[in-house]
């Protein structure tokens, strides 16, 4: 069953109000991850606590459930000097900086001259999600994941 400090491998298929389909994760490269410890968003986790293997849940959640609402204020024109020493802004590219003691991830939206528009909202912020869900393996942390809080599986350790 699916509690604290559980490793849950789990496939599933997000789609958005309109029925378009924003991400999958199959059963041969299913998403594992480490419950109880924020590695996904809030509202997916509340509705996995208590599922068995072989469970399957249909999860519908508003944008506060899930990457929150649109946050006018991470979205910003700065300047080209307050990018580091030799960084060359470029439409599309991918940034982390700190916003309130948080890591954010900021995407160029747009270089007009010495201006940059940067964006800090994750790219499914403010879109309400709809998950189809299907529990495929469960098992119990390692101290080393417990310590991390995060699952191992299916990635490399950083
Ligand atoms: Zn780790």
């Amino acid at each position: 069953m699916i509690a604290k400090n559980t490793v849950a491998a789990i496939k599933y298929c997000l789609k958005n109000d309109a029925g378009e389909e924003l991400d999958r994760a199959e059963a041969n490269k299913p998403l594992s991850y480490l419950h109880g410890h924020g590695q996904i968003v809030p509202g997916l986790e509340k509705a996995l606590e208590g599922l068995k293997e072989g469970d399957k849940a249909e999860v519908a959640l508003s944008p506060a459930e899930g990457y929150g609402e649109l946050n006018p204020e991470l979205k910003m024109t700065i300047g080209k000097s307050q990018f580091p020493e030799g960084a060359n802004p470029a439409v599309g590219m991918q940034f982390g900086a700190d916003v309130d003691g948080h890591e954010r991830v900021f995407t160029v939206l747009a270089v007009e001259g010495d201006q940059v528009t940067v964006d800090g909202n994750h790219p499914l912020a403010g879109q309400s999600l709809n998950f189809s869900v299907e529990v495929l393996e469960l098992r119990e942390a390692t101290p080393e994941e417990l310590e991390h809080g995060h699952s191992h599986d299916g990635h490399h350790h950083h």
